[in-house]
């Protein structure tokens, strides 16, 4: 049996603020059931879920070297549903509020990478492979081909390094290689660290990893690019030869819309009527006009530029003239916070912004609406497109990344495909598109039809989890 450790900054359930986080909740299970020893280790941040934080077991503690300094390390774990789950403690670094985007990250994602391969040696478990997980994780690779390898019982460990989000490369000054690595400037001055003038984690994930994957197959084309490369594509492009994409899939078990408790009505393929139960009620506890006839045009995402907002506030106007109501779950620029409140207060009847992270709503708006509007600037993979198929809401995507691979463009002669798409990032012909969905949207035959395609896609995790099981027994 494979033993396989996820290294990540997050993981479902216990703490989560993006699709990494639910991909460290599913992915090891499903390894799980095709007997790969998956297990998963992140730190232990102060806003772990409160039911969690207080089961997890102490094992035991000991100290970590960041530079020339040894600083205080437990460990603990939880097993859930069959996987154990290991919480890296230092309260210095973790016990606060939020995830990222401390002025001290560097060290505190030093800290914890080298505490990933030091607590292996703790609980005398060696996995074949650590698989890492973005910037967060990305000295783990750097610090096993130049130290751990050489150490007992570490010799054999592959790395596998996963891009999620390119754009985020943990990018440090590097006098942070001696303070908090303890090495000299050589992997800085060879430029095998070195990016812009600084020492980026996510290239020395890519530079050091014994595979690289990410997370669609059109995303690990596009990265390749200038255009998706941010800066990396020629290094990327340089490993094309160990660079893959792999789909992610979702949680079946949490997204099932005939089980889930979170929705107001289940429902499945032969009861697509029940899901109507669940746009009146989004409607009523949005408080917006209860209308069966207003195509609801659903947004659940972080409110970033990269989520394509730029469009969607360039044609808001002219796309509220239409019979429709936009139902908005989001956070993130100040910009588009009060955009969206500002679409609310022009058009109350019309618009919903909630301006808020909340699971609960998320799941009724991805079973109340209709549609699901998602057009990225660019996506690695994308999980909002997928759990709205799962539920029969009808994703409008733009083709890239993992919205391409995953969205099939309805095809009105065949009555092929699951949701629309366009191609440029251009507002217009998103515009477009949209309206010809909301055309579609008040022909009965054809809407259920298309609602069918959405549920009858599979995103499953079976197929991804194998293919991850191939990419390991190749490494091993
Ligand atoms: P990314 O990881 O780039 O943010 P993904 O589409 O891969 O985008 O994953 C986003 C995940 O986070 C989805 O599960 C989505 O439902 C969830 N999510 C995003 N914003 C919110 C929010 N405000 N409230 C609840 N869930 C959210």
């Amino acid at each position: 049996m494979s033993k396989v450790l996820f290294a990540a900054a997050e993981a479902h359930p216990f703490i989560k603020t993006g699709g990494l986080g639910d991909v460290m909740g599913a992915l090891p299970q499903e390894l799980k059931k095709i007997g790969v020893d998956a297990r998963v280790v992140i730190p232990k941040h102060k806003n772990i879920k409160p039911n969690f934080k207080e089961k997890l077991y102490f094992i035991k503690w000991f100290t970590v070297k960041v530079g020339w300094r040894n600083e205080y390390c437990g460990v603990f774990s939880y097993n859930h549903e069959g996987v154990e789950y290991y919480f890296i403690d230092n309260e210095k670094y973790f016990n606060r509020d939020g995830l990222y985007g401390y002025y001290d990250d560097g060290e505190r994602y030093a800290f914890f990478d080298r505490a990933v391969l030091e607590f292996l040696r703790e609980i005398d478990w060696y996995p074949d492979i650590i698989h890492c997980n973005d910037w967060q994780t990305g000295m783990v690779p750097v610090l096993q081909k130049l130290e751990y390898k050489y150490q007992h019982n570490y010799s054999q460990i592959k790395t596998v390094f996963s891009i999620h989000n390119l754009l985020f490369q943990g990018t440090f000054d590097k006098e942070i290689l001696p303070e908090l690595f303890g090495y000299d400037y050589e992997p800085y001055d060879n430029g095998s660290l070195e990016l812009f003038g600084g020492v980026s984690f996510l290239k020395g994930g890519i530079n050091y990893a014994d595979r690289i994957s990410t997370v669609s197959y059109t995303y690990a084309n596009e990265i390749q690019t200038p255009m998706y490369g941010e800066k990396l594509d020629g290094l990327l492009r340089s490993k094309n030869n160990i660079l893959s994409g792999i789909v992610n899939g979702i949680d079946y078990d949490i997204y099932n819309s005939e089980t889930d408790k979170n929705i107001f009505r289940n429902y499945n393929i032969d009861s697509i009527d029940n899901k109507k139960i669940n746009k009146l009620e989004l409607q009523k506890r949005l408080g917006l006009p209860v209308r069966e006839d207003s195509a609801v045009i659903g947004i659940v995402s972080r409110l970033t530029n990269q989520k394509g907002f730029d469009l969607i506030v360039n044609i808001g106007d002219r796309l509220l003239q239409h019979n429709i109501q936009l139902v908005v779950l989001g956070t993130g620029d100040r910009g588009y916070e009060e955009h969206f409140k500002g679409l609310q207060y022009r058009y109350p009847d019309k618009v919903s912004a909630n301006i808020t992270f909340n699971d609960e709503l998320a799941h009724k708006i991805y079973a109340g609406a209709d549609m699901f509007l998602m057009p990225s600037l660019f996506e690695p993979c994308g999980l909002g497109q997928l759990i709205a198929l799962r539920y029969g809401t009808i994703p409008i995507v733009r083709e890239t990344g993992g919205l391409k691979d995953t969205v099939n463009p309805f095809n009105k002669y065949t009555g092929e495909g699951n949701g629309f798409s366009f191609r440029n990032y251009n507002a217009n012909e998103m515009f477009t598109i949209i309206e010809s969905a909301i055309g579609y949207f008040h022909n009965k035959s054809i809407w259920n039809g298309l609602i069918r395609n959405a549920l009858l896609s599979d995103n499953s995790w079976q197929k991804s989890a194998q293919d991850y099981k191939n990419l390991y027994e190749a490494l091993i």
